[in-house]
């Protein structure tokens, strides 16, 4: 099938959910994939932020090969070996002492929330409400898209659940003053906002919302579904910041590209959950998690880490060069390779025109050109994506 058959396909049959571009990607290698018309493409989007190593990576492969002839499925009634091997290696190299395992980001924050409900009705006297931010993204659940800080995600359906509230991201003081005292039981937020236009806060703005959460015994939750898992080039955005959560949720690029998410968390609040407290099917799965396994090992000793710290580098300087020959670039910002231009005008039409071009990149609240390409992007790869970038911004 060509691309147009394949578009025809979608529009007869799949819910129209999504605003698609008008082409299908059938096949990956690294930071490039290529069209249902043999069209080749630089992805500078990477599955938004989930294809931190690319497309084809041996080791992604070779871990799909091994469990699939081993064993697929089984359930959480027993217990799961790539499933407990994960859980200990994203232990060690973080702040949290359990894993819950789910399917995706979505998932993910609604453990955290309905651990936080069990939690505040065990320890803080029944206190339930969760204080978010506006512009944030925290998924399309019921409970997920409550706490998610935009119109847009909500509209049409209502009634929602209670007890989510919003103060503006990066105002210390807008979110004390949010608190409610008989009924605010933690304060969610992205280390780094992703889909609201990738904004970074003031390393105070976290280190003063763990404080406050200290004092009033509320807890910290950081929705690192987007940025962790190496995005920012360390393992996870908090460490940045010299803050740790309570809990943490992740997914995007865990499993290297197969659904898998996680919410961590220390053991004095992990402790809510007994059994049939929360469960998933296919939460924590064989394949997955070796896949999680696979992708992880590969960020710590692959390099791939390091390779994000790095070009991160070339890429942020090469973006800033820009800057300064034009005019509609009103800010550059990021930390590793999840990096934020934003201009004066709408991105859409440049996202277009980079497609047309052979690049792939996306546009995030309307006017942030929004760079997360796969962590294991080589330097000459990022000058020919700028240089596409540039042609495009110079015809306008
Ligand atoms: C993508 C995203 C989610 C939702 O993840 P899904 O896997 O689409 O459910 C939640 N939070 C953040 C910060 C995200 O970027």
């Amino acid at each position: 099938m060509n691309n147009r058959q394949i578009v025809k396909l979608t529009e007869r049959y799949v819910a129209n959910t999504y605003a698609r571009y008008p082409i299908a990607l059938v096949r990956g290698k690294g930071a490039r994939v290529w069209d249902a018309d043999g069209k080749e493409y630089l992805d500078f989007v990477g599955g938004i932020a989930v294809n931190a190593l690319g497309h084809g990576h041996p080791a992604v492969m070779r871990a799909i090969r091994q469990q699939a002839a081993r064993l697929l499925h089984v359930s959480n009634l027993y217990h799961i070996a790539p499933q407990s091997e994960l859980a200990r290696e994203l232990c060690r190299r973080s702040f949290a002492e359990r894993v819950f395992f789910c399917n995706s980001g979505a998932e993910a924050n609604e453990a955290a929330i309905k651990l936080t409900r069990r939690y505040g009705a065990e320890w803080l006297g029944g206190k339930y409400e969760i204080l978010s931010t506006y512009n944030s993204f925290h998924g399309r659940t019921l409970a997920t898209l409550t706490a998610t800080g935009q119109e847009k995600v909500r509209a049409g359906y209502d009634p929602l659940p209670a007890g989510f509230r919003q103060a503006p991201y990066g105002d210390l003081k807008a979110m004390e003053a949010a608190i409610d005292e008989e009924k605010t039981a933690a304060i969610l937020v992205e280390p780094i906002q992703g889909e609201g236009g990738v904004v970074v806060p003031d390393k105070s703005y976290l280190q003063g919302l763990r404080e406050l959460c200290d004092q009033k015994g509320l807890l910290l939750i950081f929705d690192e579904v987007q940025v962790g898992m190496g995005r920012t080039g360390k393992l996870f955005a908090y460490e940045h910041f010299g803050v740790e959560p309570d809990i943490m949720t992740l997914a995007k690029a865990m499993g290297g590209g197969l659904p898998l998410g996680a919410m961590l968390a220390k053991e004095k609040v992990a402790r809510s959950f007994v059994p049939g407290a929360h469960a998933s099917t296919f939460g924590g799965n064989p394949l997955a998690c070796n896949v999680g396994l696979a992708v992880l090992k590969t960020l710590v000793q692959g390099g791939a880490l390091k390779n994000c710290v790095k070009m991160g580098k070339v890429l942020f300087q090469a973006l800033l060069g820009m800057k300064s020959r034009f005019s509609s670039i009103r800010d550059v910002r990021g930390k590793g390779l999840i990096v934020g231009m934003e201009l004066d005008l709408d991105g859409t039409r440049i996202v277009e025109e980079c497609m047309k071009a052979g690049l792939l990149i996306n546009c995030t609240a309307h006017k942030v050109l929004r760079f997360i390409p796969p962590l294991i992007i080589g330097e000459k790869e990022i000058e020919r994506g700028l240089g596409i970038l540039e042609k495009v911004l110079a015809r306008r």
